[in-house]
């Protein structure tokens, strides 16, 4: 299991795949531990390393996960399929923009574009349980975000544009408290107030 997860991990690698940091994903999952939580949508499977790390969590767990990319859902398939996690993750092949999702979820995991994180949570903070928490990855986007020295490109700029953009969306909202936990590429934790 450790040995196949490994792969996985080293594939991402080479295929420049951004997957959940160790620390970060190592904090994802004792945070889904310790707050029992059962219900999980993912907004980005990729090939399905988080999500196969969050079901490992506990057999209770279920997982809606989406992934627009059919090269990566179907790597994320083959890999879920290894585990035997079909009955506790569900993968979707869209666009979450466009997908329509039903149920209620205690975690709204965001880690797609990091353009579109305030539409992702716009849409999908409908699916949360009344003390459900959106968490969304990738708030430092590789310490661009504090330190725009670093900014080499102009598609870089305005992703940094938008993560700044994101943060004064979650400081300013009245019906979610945020708090930041620098793991992995820094993460938002979100509830209702
Ligand atoms: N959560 C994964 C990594 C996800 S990487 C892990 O840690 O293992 C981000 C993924 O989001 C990419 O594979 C990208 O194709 C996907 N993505 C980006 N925008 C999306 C969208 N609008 N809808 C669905 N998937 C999207
Ligand atoms: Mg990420």
């Amino acid at each position: 299991m450790e040995e196949k997860l490994s792969e996985i991990e080293e594939y991402a690698k080479e295929k420049r795949i951004p997957i959940m940091m160790k620390d970060g994903i190592e904090f994802l999952c004792n945070y889904i531990k310790e707050h029992k939580i059962k219900r999980i949508l993912e907004i980005g499977s990729a090939i399905g390393y988080s999500a196969i790390k969050m079901a490992l969590v506990d057999k209770d767990i279920k997982i809606v996960t989406i992934e627009r990319d059919k090269e990566r859902y179907d790597e994320a398939i083959k890999n879920i399929d290894y585990f035997n996690l079909n009955e506790q993750i569900e993968i979707i092949n869209g666009d979450a923009m466009n997908v329509s999702v039903d149920g209620m979820y205690d975690l709204i995991f965001i880690d797609a574009s990091k353009g579109h994180n305030i539409d992702f949570f716009e849409k999908y903070q409908n699916n949360l349980n009344k003390n459900g928490v959106i968490i969304t990855d990738n708030l430092s986007f590789h310490g661009l975000v504090e330190d725009e020295c670093l900014i080499e490109t102009k598609n870089q700029r305005g992703i940094v544009r938008k993560i700044k953009m994101f943060i004064d969306y979650l400081d300013n909202n009245k019906e979610f408290v945020t708090e930041y936990v620098a793991v992995g590429d820094r993460i938002s934790i979100s509830r209702r107030v």
